[in-house]
């Protein structure tokens, strides 16, 4: 595609890098089909080459309007297109700077800033949402069906005897995951103890939300926090970090990109993506089957964009799933997201209750008796619309261990 790209936008390294990519697409159309947006909405601005043009107007000069806006915000980040697309077009690279300019261009209406401003002073904060979720918690019993599915019971979760091993590894903790579903990595400690693996918490939010909210300088002031604490760790001899969500995972497998231009960083974040493991690389899968009493079957596997797409890692969980001699049913449209997609479940609810319903029926084919997956989000978000419990992978692995 030719470009046009305004003179001073050029001359930086963000307007180098668009150019870079927007010269990469060949407008054949491919990733429109699919693209989960322009699936349901059926325009062409709300799919990826739709999109890819509106960025490549904006950066030429042309004006820019709260149509472009809302376009851009309905995008899921899912980077279904990405995986689609023949000429490797960095889709998600470039919305990104798109999603910056146009943030710099389009002032937002006052309810989209005060809720933008409210996630972004709760969710980040483990202990400001904690704080939060345990008043839902109260009042649990007198609210709504459609509100109670949205605020998980409080887990009591058994005392584990775990051992010291030589290998040791940290696990990150996160933002929202140890209040609303702190099972995930109890049974992940238990499953990797199995494995002669010890874990260390590590706490701290990623940097998605606000990445993802536009919330460029407080995301890399996080970020490089979390870098500076994790090098030190590695000195001491961890092996590295383990991720039961897919969404941090990925981003913090993105962190050499977000600082490609810090001297004083990008080398350290090579070295903290380079040691970042989903969960799903981690377990050794002949050794785990010995220690498993396999129980459950009929499952349907909803792997996560980020694990997907993101991390380029399609098709672990099944793999682990199959070999430890579990029964899989099918699937339709592995590729799709599900609507949850950060805080797209709060900012576009109406899209991502639908993208939810595809979701829930493509995973629903075979009628299985459970659904697992591999990020906190996709889990909550499907759970609350889905007839069949949704649960972490890690979880049904580690009901199972002999
Ligand atoms: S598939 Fe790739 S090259 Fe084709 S329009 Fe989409 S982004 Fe451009
Ligand atoms: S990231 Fe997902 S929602 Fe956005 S354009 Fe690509 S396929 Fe569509």
């Amino acid at each position: 595609m030719q470009t046009k790209i305004e003179h001073n936008f050029l001359k930086s390294e963000k307007g180098q890098l668009a150019d870079k990519i927007l010269r990469n697409c060949v407008h054949c159309g491919f990733c429109t089909a699919t693209c989960p947006t322009y699936q349901i909405l059926g325009d062409e601005l709300d799919g990826p080459r739709g999109r890819i043009y509106q960025i490549k107007e904006m950066l030429e000069g042309a004006a820019v309007t709260k149509d472009t806006l809302l376009h851009l915000d309905r995008c899921l980040t899912c980077r279904a297109c990405e995986t689609t697309c023949p000429s490797g077009v960095e889709y998600g690279h470039l919305l990104e700077i798109g999603r910056s300019e146009v943030e710099k261009r389009v002032k937002r209406s006052l309810a989209q800033r005060i809720l933008r401003k409210v996630l972004l002073n709760v969710l980040p904060f483990s202990n400001r949402f904690n704080t939060l979720l345990k008043m839902g918690q109260v009042f649990r019993p007198a609210l709504p069906n459609v509100l109670k599915k949205q605020i998980p019971k409080k887990v009591k979760l058994a005392e584990l005897s775990l051992k010291a091993h030589k290998r040791k590894m940290l696990i990150l903790d996160g933002c929202v995951q140890p209040s609303l579903s702190p099972e995930i990595n109890h049974a992940t400690r238990q499953v990797l103890n199995a494995l002669d693996i010890e874990l260390i918490s590590f706490s701290g939010c990623c940097g998605a939300i606000n990445q993802h909210l536009s919330d460029e300088k407080n995301a890399l002031a996080m970020i490089k926090n979390n870098i500076d604490r994790l090098i030190s760790q590695f000195d001491n001899g961890l092996e590295g970090i383990v991720m039961t969500a897919s969404g941090c995972g990925a981003m913090f497998k993105d962190y050499p990109h977000l600082l490609r231009n810090d001297e004083l960083y990008k080398e350290k974040a090579k070295l903290v993506a380079d040691k970042t493991f989903d969960l799903t690389q981690v377990i050794n899968t002949e050794e785990l089957k010995t220690k498993l009493n396999v129980t459950q079957e009929n499952i349907a596997v909803h792997t996560p964009c980020t694990l997907q797409h993101a991390q380029k890692l399609p098709m672990n969980i099944e793999a682990i799933f199959s070999s430890c001699g579990y029964q899989l049913s099918s699937i339709k449209d592995k590729h799709l997201c599900c609507g949850s997609a950060g805080t797209y479940s709060i900012t576009q609810p109406k899209l991502s209750e639908q993208l939810r319903e595809q979701r829930l029926s493509g995973l629903m084919v075979d009628q299985p008796d459970l659904i697992v997956t591999a990020n906190i989000g996709c889990l909550h978000h499907l759970n609350a619309g889905s007839t069949v419990p949704v649960r972490h992978w890690i979880e049904i692995i580690a009901e199972d261990l002999k």
